[in-house]
């Protein structure tokens, strides 16, 4: 495929969009452009994410509109490229991955002056495709653009969903599905991936010259890792740059991202997320939530929880993501241990000493987190800590995870009854009960953190078979509700309610 000029898209709050991304790291950039689509519609457009970006909704809807969201036509002097990374999936190490499907369009800076990857997602084969068609169905586009600004609202970061736009091609799964791209903007794609695949570039090339030299000895090298690096602080961490030392500079990224994956963790577990599919290639530099396929809500509260039909062993259950993170960010620093110290059993010293940081710092988020989901921010850590622990022994396997810090909140008002019914022992919760109490709860504040509305599994594969089905109405009312997570609406009952008994165990398929 030839990288064509574009027409420029003439669209308003959208000149040149930058390629800082294609210029400072060519390595991990592949000039492509995207499939045609033959008869794009939009299905979904996120009309406040784009006045943020100071796009406008109704020239979105435009043939040009759609021509930039999928790809087809980017504005002039755009540079989309397919992205470089490698990634340990389920643990095994896949050295060429990348953008199989997708596009960074390139970076946009909105409204409130901050630079965005704009990035589409079903837009065709790459050179990175592999088998893959590089396609992607309505279903699961949509699956992300309601979870991740399901998680959005929720105060969680994310990367968001701009539109989805049917294509009218046909995609070949099971069974033939209606084909779609989904245009997302993340504060960039960096992923851990990133920089394991611009390690094995900079090895590769130290093998080269070792050959040709023979004249190397325990140092290492670091080209393409550090200018990754150096782009990693300029968009991520630009306070960084100041650091004067080297060392140090990139030590201050390394902990900046454990401290940014730390505290993204701890809020999954706090609304009971489970991500699904954290290979390395799915964990982000800049601490954003990214890539939605098997993902899904607790239901019930049980760590061992596991909702993707892939993870056999139950690598990536509900209770494993803050280990699993931990393991992710080593793989980090593992690529990152040239520019930490020029000596490597040094640099990794460095960096086991940083990443242990994690730990801490996650089990700071969570508690905190936990001690306002109970209404008791103003408890230390230590009572509070104990009373999350008997709280979580009392439901675990039994109540509904959300809707029982609901019942926690009339709780804290005078009125046990749901949070009683919520467990099996009931003398158990009115020992709790009577201890929590005496710490005077704050119930308005437990309202304001404990949502009421999530992106339960029985309505979100309610709202995606419609929308495949060709009926977008259940999708735009879960993003309604999903809108405002916290607030209590009447009309709204049955999105606070845990699936049927009919709808059984849940699974999910990677979103491919
Ligand atoms: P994901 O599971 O979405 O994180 O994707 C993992 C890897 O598989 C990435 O390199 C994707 O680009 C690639 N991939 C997933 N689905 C497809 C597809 N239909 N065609 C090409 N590549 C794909
Ligand atoms: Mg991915």
């Amino acid at each position: 495929m030839s990288h064509t000029s574009p027409a420029a898209t003439g669209l308003t709050g959208l000149g040149e969009l930058g390629h800082a991304f294609a210029d400072e790291v060519p390595e991990l950039a592949l000039p492509w452009t995207a499939a045609e689509a033959p008869t794009p519609r939009l299905l979904a457009l996120n009309e406040t994410l784009a006045d943020e970006l100071g796009l406008e909704p109704a020239e979105l809807r435009t043939d040009a509109g759609l021509g930039l969201l999928v790809g087809t036509r980017p504005p002039a002097g755009s540079k989309p490229v397919a992205q470089g990374y490698a990634g340990h999936q389920f643990g095994g190490f896949a050295p060429r991955l990348g953008d199989g499907r997708a596009l960074l369009l390139g970076e946009l800076r909105g409204r409130d002056g901050r630079l965005r990857d704009l990035h589409l997602k079903g837009s065709g084969r790459t050179p990175w495709a592999r088998g893959g068609d590089g396609l992607a169905a309505v279903g699961p586009m949509l699956r992300e653009y309601v979870v991740s600004e399901a998680l959005h609202h929720l105060g969680i970061p994310t990367t968001r969903a701009l539109a989805v736009t049917a294509t009218g091609a046909t995609v070949r799964r099971e069974v033939p599905l209606p084909g779609a791209v989904l245009a997302r903007v993340a504060s960039s794609h960096l992923r851990v991936g990133s920089f394991q695949y611009a390690r094995a570039l900079d090895q590769a090339s130290d093998q080269t010259s070792d050959q040709a030299s023979d004249a190397h000895s325990g140092e290492l090298g670091g080209d393409v890792v550090r200018r990754l690096a150096d782009h990693a602080i300029a968009r991520h961490y630009p306070e960084l740059a100041a650091i004067g030392s080297d060392d140090e500079r990139y030590l201050a990224l390394y902990r900046s991202v454990v401290s940014a994956q730390a505290t993204l963790v701890a809020r999954w577990m706090l609304v009971g997320f489970v991500h699904g599919v954290m290979n390395t290639d799915n964990v982000t530099i800049s601490g954003e939530t990214i890539d939605f396929g098997p993902c899904a809500f607790l239901d019930v509260f049980d760590p061992t929880t596991v909702f993707s039909s892939i993870d056999e062993g139950g690598r990536y259950a509900f209770g494993n993501q803050p280990p699993i993170t931990e393991w992710n960010l080593a793989r980090l620093a593992e690529a990152l241990l040239p520019l930490l110290h020029e000596q490597q059993e040094q640099a990794v010293e460095i960096a086991v000493e940083a990443l242990g940081g994690f730990r801490e710092q996650y089990a700071e988020a969570w508690s905190t987190g936990m001690r306002a989901k109970l209404g008791i921010s103003h408890v230390d850590a230590e009572v509070g800590g104990a009373l999350v622990d008997d709280l979580f022994a009392l439901i675990r396997g039994q109540a509904d995870y959300t809707s029982y810090f609901r019942a926690l909140g009339r709780a804290a008002r005078g009125n046990l009854a749901d949070a009683r019914d919520g467990v099996l022992d009931v003398a158990g919760f009115d020992a709790w009960a009577t201890r929590w109490s005496s710490l005077q709860p704050d119930a308005g504040a437990m309202d304001r953190v404990n949502p009421i509305y999530v992106a339960r599994n029985h309505l979100v594969e309610e709202a995606l078979a419609d929308a495949t089905a060709g009926d977008l109405a259940a999708f735009e009312r879960l993003n309604a509700a999903l809108a405002r997570p916290f607030d209590e609406r009447s009309g709204l009952e049955r999105y606070a309610e845990p699936a049927p008994q009919s709808f059984g165990p849940y699974t999910t398929y990677c979103g491919t």
